[in-house]
């Protein structure tokens, strides 16, 4: 899923026990994997690649850049739309912890390309096997995802 998907979810989760940072970040880690497995659609990167036997180097070049713009946009964007949705002025920091947790896995896949070592590398393959293979259209994908994060957002609403 997308960056902005796994926050919202991450904050969704933080907002269910505020009070728990530690449980907060177990959980919204663990969310990034249980909602990967679900089929979606991803944003197509030009520069980085995170399949299998893929390697990436240290290089700052037009097409590096234009991914790296569009996912510090994505996250960005995500950390906001949690903290706008879950946050209230006592919990915005563990909101973000959440937020944070949930999407931190799909940076682990680029640190573990640039060194591919440790946990890492037991970290990466479980990812690879829960991520679908299942390869939705933008246009399904895209609003599957929309739909996705107003489910989560209304389920949460019913539970808080
Ligand atoms: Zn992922």
């Amino acid at each position: 899923m997308i960056l902005s998907t796994h926050a919202i979810v991450g904050g969704a989760i933080a907002s269910l026990f505020p009070s728990h940072p530690v449980a907060v970040a177990a959980a919204g880690f663990a969310s990034h994997f249980a909602i990967d497995a679900i089929p979606h659609w991803d944003y197509p990167l030009r520069s980085i690649s995170l399949g299998p036997g893929s390697r990436n180097e240290f290089r700052l070049d037009r097409a590096r850049l234009r991914d790296l713009t569009l996912i510090g946009f994505d996250a960005f964007a995500g950390m906001a739309l949690a903290v706008y949705l879950f946050a209230t002025p006592a919990t915005v920091t563990v909101i973000l912890l959440g937020a944070f947790a949930a999407m931190l896995p799909d940076p682990l896949q680029f640190v573990h390309n640039l060194s591919p070592r440790g946990p890492l590398n037991w970290l990466q393959r479980f990812h690879l096997w829960i991520h679908t293979d299942r390869k939705l259209d933008w246009q399904i994908g895209v609003s599957s995802q929309i739909a996705f994060a107003m489910a989560v957002i209304g389920v949460v609403a019913e539970l808080r």
